[in-house]
């Protein structure tokens, strides 16, 4: 009734307070590269967000920080629109949680379907648009529908092919990947800053983004990012039936996949492949990690099941417990 839907003016206050701090903490993250909080503490403003307008819908518009692909672009690069869009991942941080998200699947698949887990990369998303094989464009994510133009810096990368190879090569394809910062690199990266008396970067994702986002290529190409892919956007000319088959494509045209995807038949073994990247092999791997994400493999699925405003719900991201090893160096953090 009325009266009941009425929102206190101390949790408005609250709400309006917490969508600005969310707003400047993404500027801080994505624009300058140099996060003033931690990855928890900003998942932490958005969830008390999110919870609030669970309890008050009417708070909820269009452009909550929970409704949107949380990211924007830069006035430094061309703004360049994806011919699809490119999305966020809801979250899981609990076992819990994820054993929800499949429940959910289960109920609402109409057939059968595996789950398709990958390695989350603690990178930063990047959209490569391949032409008639050529690689034309490479776009930052941005707003899930505007990115920024960083197709020069792109080209400095090691293992983004500038030319697709193989058979049937389409004659359209976005492919979506993460660019990341070796973390053995990382850490000669930040030792030669702190030699030259310049501010070490708070983590390997903001020494990604600060190297890939660069107005001078030579810069980037300075540094030793890699890529890997994770998912397909537009494309012409073929189609796929599993997301895991896509990547046998993708490989085949010389792109770089993660040897570490794996195909699923249950929730169990899925948890299982969570439990096992989150205590020692968590640093196995040359990226770092901040979670699995756990997808449906079917494409007919995916279809299926479709996107909310700002993530697919045929996908979910478990995200492990933030290591704050480096939270000291948040403070002295800058972009250089
Ligand atoms: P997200 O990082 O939770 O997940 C979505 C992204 O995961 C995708 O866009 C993709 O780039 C990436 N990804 C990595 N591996 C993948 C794989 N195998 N398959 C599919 N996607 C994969 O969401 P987000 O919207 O990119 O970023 C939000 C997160 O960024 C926050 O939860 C927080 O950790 C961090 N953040 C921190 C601050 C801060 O101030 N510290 C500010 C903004 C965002």
């Amino acid at each position: 009734d009325a009266l009941r839907s009425e929102v206190p003016d101390e949790v408005r206050r609250r709400a309006a307070e917490l969508t600005e701090q969310i707003d400047a903490h993404q500027f801080a993250y994505y624009v300058k590269d140099a996060p003033t909080v931690s990855d928890g503490a900003y998942d932490t403003l958005l969830r008390e967000l999110q919870q609030i307008e669970d309890e008050h819908p009417e708070l909820r518009s269009p452009q909550s920080p929970t409704q949107r692909v949380g990211g924007t672009y830069s006035t430094e690069f061309t703004p360049v629109d994806h011919v699809e869009r490119m999305l966020s991942l809801d979250n899981a941080f609990s076992p819990e949680e994820l054993a929800e998200w499949g429940e959910r699947v289960a109920r609402e698949a109409n057939t059968t379907y595996h789950y398709l887990c990958e390695l989350k990369i603690d990178g930063l998303a990047i959209n490569l648009l391949y032409e008639n094989g050529k690689l034309v464009r490479g776009v930052t994510r941005g707003d899930g529908r505007t990115g920024e133009d960083v197709t020069l810096n792109v080209r400095t990368i090691d293992g983004i092919p500038h030319e697709l190879t193989g058979d049937n090569v389409p004659a359209l394809v976005e492919i979506r990947g993460e660019v990341f910062f070796p973390v053995a690199a990382f850490e000669k990266l930040n030792e030669g800053l702190v030699e030259e008396g310049k501010s070490p970067f708070a983590n390997p994702r903001n020494a990604a983004a600060g190297s890939l986002r660069q107005k001078d290529p030579a810069k980037t190409a300075r540094r030793p990012l890699r890529m890997l892919v994770h998912g397909i956007g537009a494309r012409t000319g073929f189609d796929i039936t599993r997301q895991s088959e896509a990547y046998e494509l993708l490989a085949a045209w010389g792109l770089p996949t993660s040897p570490y995807a794996k195909v699923l038949d249950t929730m169990k073994q899925v948890q299982e492949f969570v439990a096992a990247y989150g205590g020692e092999q968590r640093h196995s791997v040359e990226h770092e990690i901040d979670g699995v994400v756990v997808k449906v493999d079917e494409v007919a699925v995916q279809r299926q099941l479709g996107n909310t405003s700002r993530a697919p719900r045929w996908a979910i991201a478990y995200k492990y417990p933030p290591e704050e090893v480096n939270t000291k160096l948040l403070d002295i953090a800058v972009n250089v």
